[in-house]
């Protein structure tokens, strides 16, 4: 096989190309091809310098996943990249596209770096629950300071050229259609210098001489990074980079790297990286299946969940029709969208100027005639089946033929939805998750007799207004709320049990849930769906409701709440439940927090079981991306799926009979296979 590396002289400089589509990942070949490139500049005298550069779309993007896991071949990148450094005669990145992870630690690796202005850098080995294991937290603080380094390896988000430069980790930007050019011509104006090496740095000194850098750090993007493992340890690395000298600093990075590498939360995240990208596979749907164009949508109903999904499509520059039945509302729903971007404006999201450019789209009306010409109509109105279905045999009168229409439904049947018009086939389910204009997932639930192509349509679309997609099958709830119900039903039994609200709550945020069931109804308003009779009380819900606990909105709900909406459990509600408990004859005990976080959670995992087992959802994966993206289970645990493999699917069935709960024959048959989901 022929090296993806190549090397090209221009007079005394030696040009190392690497041709590794797609994006020239650090794989064995490319790793020994650089050394080899290394070695015949040092062996020829007549060269004098060094450029590394990428041809194709982009720079070294990064180590080789496919090689994670499996027995390491060498060079390793660490060996590669010293030799690299070692070397006399200058070197130099010449970088366009982005320069990520592996491909960062190449370019901090040689002597200088210039790039052209739309590329990138940056660390992003975090997001994969690890840090660079290629010196890369040793020699990036010894270049731009600790200070500088730590968001770039703790956070992970890649930063721009400019940027670069700013910070000291660019020397010098080049023009966007001549970076090999420059990049000769600034490597022979190194000729005969003496080669600066970012090992031998000593900008790291700043975490040295104020140490706080780094609790300050830590408190600041405490909520980013609580429960993950990678961000500490990074920290710890970049720190060490100041404490150290450059060889024992190397080593604390590999020791780091290691304990990360073979840990549970890099797994699990390394699982998340493919799980999304294989939820935007159709099985049965072929990938070159015609897409339908998407020029306008329409949305019917403003409220809550309307105006969100009318967001995202303004956002994303497509015209949006917004129905109502009434002027007030149409004007309240069309406020609040307006409000929402201001405040996006406020804290520096967006300028004022697209703002207006985002509302300029939006066309409110009252009347389905304008809804004529739309592409793709999202129906967002009432829960109800009835109301639902006088909406689409609407739509299907006045929006012309070829155009998708969708309902937003959290739990009612698509299929029968999709009856109401004569066009089935361009029926499904577009379920948007609260607030629908920041929230992450969509669930795209496939009728029976929806297009492939209103399907694969959706997919793209999600896609371009920045969503991340899975497929549901039809069943109520779908994925998510499917087995959302199931963990609030234990909920709810557990307090009727003994057990208190705030544990209950406590057990999901010590998991790494963001809040727990009690604190979400509180958040959303307990009044939500109530019949508005206090005479009428049959559920803790409707008896909190009648006591005037609505939730967070007027400052109590299950917990009493002050002005800084933190919350403290209340005595009332206490004796509430308690009144309920023994109205209802239930015994009261302790219950473990351990009891507690299975009841709630084994539960769900039962219910994917079932899902899969139903064909409701494709491949386990997608389970696990419907709770990371739509319900804030913790990423570092994979999904509950993956999290139930490793906990073992034979530990999570004795778990439910040890409770007393229901065990899927799916679930038992693979536990006792010794098989798992992934
Ligand atoms: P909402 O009450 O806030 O909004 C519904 C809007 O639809 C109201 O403004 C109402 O005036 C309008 N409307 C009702 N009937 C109409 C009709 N025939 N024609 C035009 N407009 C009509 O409700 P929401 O929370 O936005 O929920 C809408 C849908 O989204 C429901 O199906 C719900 O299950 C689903 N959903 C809600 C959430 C959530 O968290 N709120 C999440 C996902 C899905």
């Amino acid at each position: 096989m022929s090296s993806p590396i190549r090397t090209e002289r221009h007079d005394n400089v030696l040009v190392i190309i690497s041709d590794n589509p797609p994006v020239n990942a650090l794989g064995q070949a490319v790793r020994a091809g650089l050394v080899d490139g290394i070695e015949q500049a040092l062996g020829d005298n007549s060269v004098e310098a060094v450029v590394i550069r990428c041809d194709g779309r982009t720079f070294f993007a990064g180590a080789d996943i496919t090689e994670f896991g499996k027995p390491p071949k060498g060079p390793s990148l660490p060996d590669a990249l010293d030799k690299l450094e070692a070397s006399d005669k200058p070197v130099v990145a010449a970088i366009h596209g982005t320069a990520l992870g592996g491909g960062c630690e190449v370019a901090l690796a040689c002597h200088y770096r210039v790039a052209v202005p739309s590329a990138k850098m940056g660390l992003p080995e975090v997001k994969l629950g690890l840090i660079p294991g290629a010196a890369g937290t040793q020699r990036l603080p010894r270049l731009v300071g600790a200070e500088a380094a730590l968001p770039l390896v703790a956070i992970g988000n890649p930063i721009p050229a400019k940027k670069a430069q700013s910070i000291g980790l660019l020397d010098e930007l080049v023009g966007e259609d001549s970076l090999e050019a420059d990049a000769i011509a600034f490597a022979k104006s190194k000729v005969g210098q003496p080669v600066p090496r970012s090992s031998e740095g000593q900008a790291n000194q700043d975490g040295v001489k104020n140490p706080d850098i780094f609790d300050e750090f830590r408190a600041k993007n405490g909520r980013k990074m609580r429960g993950f493992d990678a961000p500490n340890a990074a920290i710890e690395a970049v720190k060490a980079a100041g404490e150290l000298d450059y060889k024992d600093g190397v080593a604390k990075e590999r020791e780091l790297f290691t304990k990360l590498m073979t840990g549970t939360q890099s797994k699990a995240m390394r699982h998340y990286f493919f799980a999304e990208r294989a939820a935007n596979k159709i099985d049965d749907v072929p990938s070159d299946t015609p897409l339908i164009d998407v020029k306008k949508v329409g949305i019917i109903g403003a409220g809550t969940m309307g105006g969100g999904i009318a967001m995202n499509f303004l956002s994303a520059g497509i015209p949006v029709t917004i129905l109502e039945m009434k002027q007030e509302a149409l004007d309240r729903g069309a406020g609040v969208m307006r409000k929402n971007y201001e405040n996006a404006a406020k804290r520096g999201r967006m300028s004022a100027e697209q703002v207006d450019q985002a509302m300029g789209l939006l066309t409110p009306t009252l009347d389905y005639d304008d809804l004529a010409d739309c592409d793709l109509v999202i129906e967002a109105v009432y829960e109800s089946m009835d109301v639902k279905k006088e909406v689409f045999s609407k739509l299907d009168e006045v929006v012309k033929q070829g155009a998708i229409l969708a309902s937003n439904t959290s739990y009612l049947d698509i299929n029968k939805i999709a009856m109401a018009t004569d066009r089935p086939g361009y029926v499904l389910g577009l379920h948007f998750f609260s607030p629908a204009n920041i929230m992450k997932l969509l669930e795209i639930v496939r009728g029976d007799k929806t297009r492939d192509d209103v399907l694969a349509t959706s997919m793209k679309l999600a896609k371009k207004i920045g969503k991340v997609a899975a497929v549901s099958g039809v069943c109520p709830g779908f994925i998510g709320n499917r087995m959302l119900s199931k963990r609030q039903e234990q909920a709810n039994k557990l307090i009727m049990e003994g057990a208190n609200y705030w544990d209950v709550d406590d057990v999901l945020l010590e998991f790494g849930f963001p809040m727990g069931p009690f604190q979400m109804g509180d958040l959303a308003g307990l009044d939500i769906g109530w019949h508005r009779d206090p005479s009428k009380v049959t559920t803790v819900r409707e008896a909190l409701c009648a006591a005037e606990r609505f939730g967070q909105k007027n400052g109590k709900g299950f917990y009493d709440y002050d002005e800084a909406r933190q919350r403290t459990p209340s005595d009332e509600v206490k004796q509430i439940i308690a009144d309920f408990a023994a109205k209802e004859g239930n015994e009261q005990r302790d219950i473990s927090k351990d009891e507690i976080r299975e009841r709630l959670l084994y539960p769900m995992v039962n219910e994917g079981a079932k899902i899969l087992d139903e064909g409701m959802a494709q491949r386990a994966s997608d389970i696990d991306v419907v709770w990371i993206n739509g319900y804030g289970w913790p990423l570092y645990t994979g999904g509950p799926m993956f999290w139930a493999d490793t906990v073992g699917l034979p530990e999570v069935v004795v778990g439910l009979e040890r409770h007393g709960l229901e065990v899927s024959d799916y679930l038992r048959s693979k536990a006792e296979a010794g098989e798992s989901f992934n």
